[in-house]
């Protein structure tokens, strides 16, 4: 079989990986048992910067604006809603296999008519459902068949009725809901790009038919200016509007927002105009009114959808990606630095006593103790100051605070910005305020 030569791409990847499992960001899950394909674990300082990435989705959607709710459904629903949805007819990806390397490929992936990896023959397309099974109840040959969510909306769309009565929004207003989905993909890989498990940020603005254009263009801009306000370079985004050979079965109208990747030009969140589909579909299935009373026309209608659906774990392997670099490769000042905006960065500033005797680490503990309920902190006082700052570096900490013999003197610290590297001298009085103003969360 031939064997594949690593490409430019494949090597930046696995240098992002290999700094990611060195800092504590993601681990290959259950790696003392060999790992398991496509799973993968948040460390230490991954799961603050996935908290981080989500709690500025959470806050963009349901605090800085009043039309938007929240919402957490749970993961299995009643199996109806998948049919009512299209899952269980249409949720499907075309397989071939290899029949020389037994490799698998989803078919509209495959360019050439052979073996990506090796050349060989490839078999005709067969039909595969991406939804995982499992059963409730306690005897499985008898329990109910079930399903775990492959996408989050299907928990917005049933509980519409639910959510508006309460929360007394009017058209147009959205229900904004963060969580797991589960797809039995063909082919994982890339990372966290494309996992088995993975999380999902999605919204549904409900809007009145008639308007659904200019929400989805309304949309489009929003999603796209989310990307830049978490520090995403502009050159590597851009949006792939769907043809109309390209568009899944409910969508009037979909665009993608993608991000040039080592591995090309990928999705990251799709905007859809999915009309009235869903509320029709559901309140077929479920034989319930899901119509909405629009007091201004004075008339019953079933609201259209315009849908953003990101990825939680696309959108932080982005953060990555676009934050990753290797300042002076092979030299002596070689630096690798994740160049992540201090509003995500897990740890937003490191305590570095400069050495370990004269009173330098109490008073540096201190400082520590008094920004903590502030601020995700790490203080630090194992090594050269040199290899301390290359750490918080690679960890994508912004700043870092030195107490050195001249703090002593005259209660001031060095602040340290990671970009630049450039140093101010700051009084320790001070110095909350100018952290939280330049991290400015
Ligand atoms: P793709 O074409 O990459 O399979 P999709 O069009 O099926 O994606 P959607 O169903 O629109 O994706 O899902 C919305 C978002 O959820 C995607 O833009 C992506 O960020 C995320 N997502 C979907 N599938 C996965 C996966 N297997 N692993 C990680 N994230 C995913």
């Amino acid at each position: 079989m031939a064997k594949k030569v690593p490409t430019e791409a494949d090597k930046k990847m696995e240098e992002l990986v290999s700094l990611c499992r060195r800092r504590g960001f993601i681990f290959q899950s259950s790696l003392i048992y060999g790992g398991i394909n496509s799973c993968w674990d948040y460390g230490p300082l991954g799961v603050e910067l996935k908290n981080n990435i989500k709690r500025f989705w959470w806050k963009s959607m349901t605090q800085d604006r009043d039309d938007i709710e929240g919402l957490d459904a749970s993961i299995i629903m009643h199996p109806r809603v998948w049919e009512a949805s299209g899952h269980v007819a249409g949720f499907h990806d075309p397989l071939v296999d290899c029949k020389q390397c037994k490799h698998r490929f989803r078919a509209d992936e495959v360019n050439s008519p052979a073996c990506p990896d090796c050349g060989g023959e490839l078999t005709e397309p067969r039909q595969f459902n991406l939804m995982f099974k499992t059963f409730v109840g306690p005897v499985e040959e008898e329990a109910a068949l079930v399903y775990l969510r492959p996408e989050t909306a299907q928990g917005i769309y049933v509980n519409f009725l639910n959510v508006l009565g309460p929360s007394r929004q009017k058209i147009p207003f959205g229900i904004a809901q963060i969580g797991k989905a589960f797809r039995n993909e063909i082919t994982p890989g890339n990372f966290v790009f494309r996992m088995r498990e993975f999380e999902q940020m999605e919204m549904q603005y409900f809007v009145r038919p008639g308007t659904d254009e200019q929400w989805f263009d309304y949309w489009k801009e929003q999603r796209m200016q989310w990307y830049l306000n978490l520090g995403i370079r502009k050159e590597k985004l851009r949006i792939h509007e769907h043809t109309h050979k390209e568009l899944a079965h409910y969508a009037r109208k979909a665009l993608d927002i993608e991000y040039e990747f080592p591995f090309g030009w990928k999705e990251l969140e799709g905007v859809h105009n999915r009309t009235d589909f869903d509320l029709s579909r559901h309140q077929e299935y479920s034989s319930k009114d899901l119509t909405y009373f629009d007091q201004e026309l004075n008339q019953h209608y079933v609201p259209y959808i315009i849908e953003t659906s990101a990825g939680v774990d696309r959108t932080l392997l982005t953060c990555l990606i676009d934050a990753y670099e290797v300042e002076n490769p092979g030299k002596k000042e070689e630096r690798t630095v994740l160049r992540l905006s201090p509003k995500i960065a897990p740890i937003k500033a490191a305590i570095l006593p400069l050495v370990n005797r004269d009173g330098m680490p109490d008073v540096a503990k201190k400082i520590a103790d008094e920004l903590r309920p502030h601020l995700k902190i790490f203080y630090d006082d194992g090594g050269s100051i040199g290899r301390r700052y290359r750490r918080q570096d690679e960890a994508g900490t912004p700043f870092g605070i030195t107490v050195d013999s001249q703090t002593l003197q005259d209660e001031t610290v060095t602040l340290r910005e990671r970009d630049s590297m450039s140093q101010i001298r700051v009084k320790i009085s001070e110095l909350k305020d100018a952290l939280l103003k330049r991290i400015a969360i």
